[in-house]
């Protein structure tokens, strides 16, 4: 029954019918990790930055200008083209291609489903593989599943 279900919620027409309810859910569920994005974003926007709206497999208000720019070339784990923090996606000026966008809307999809929960468990899935000597960036399992979205689009 359960596997009937989530085989027609994978059906195209009926994915696209949900996106905007699976998406107020998903806003809800995810606030208060939007709610620090927002806070982050805020300087981006105050100094000489800019948001807009973009849609791809989620929706994300994106945030740049040079307090991203310098935020994510100094990123304690390291320079990054872009971030995403819930429905927010903070990225570098000239670093959001088409492949980095879906990749970070697929964070936001993650920060939908797993709601406050996500950052606790994208940490406990970076020390998972950093425990069995794996990089903790690379071999974390949901930069692996933002990967395999990228491959798809
Ligand atoms: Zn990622």
């Amino acid at each position: 029954m359960i596997r009937r279900l989530l085989l027609l919620l994978r059906q195209p027409r009926v994915a696209r019918a949900m996106f905007w309810p699976r998406t107020l859910l998903g806003v809800v569920w995810a606030a208060p990790v939007t709610a620090f994005g927002l806070l982050l974003a805020l300087p981006v926007v105050l100094f000489r930055g800019n948001v807009q709206m973009v849609r791809g497999s989620a929706f994300a208000l994106l945030a740049r200008g040079p307090v991203a720019d310098a935020m994510l070339s100094h990123h304690p784990f390291g320079a990054m083209n872009a971030m995403a923090i819930g429905h927010v996606v903070i990225a570098m000026h000239g670093g959001l291609s088409a492949r980095v966008l879906v990749h970070e809307l697929a964070h936001v999809r993650q920060a939908e489903r797993w709601g406050i929960l996500f950052p606790f468990a994208y940490l406990a899935s970076s020390a998972w593989a950093a425990l069995r000597g794996k990089d903790a960036y690379w071999h974390n399992r949901f930069e692996i599943a933002a990967r395999k979205a990228e491959k798809r689009s």
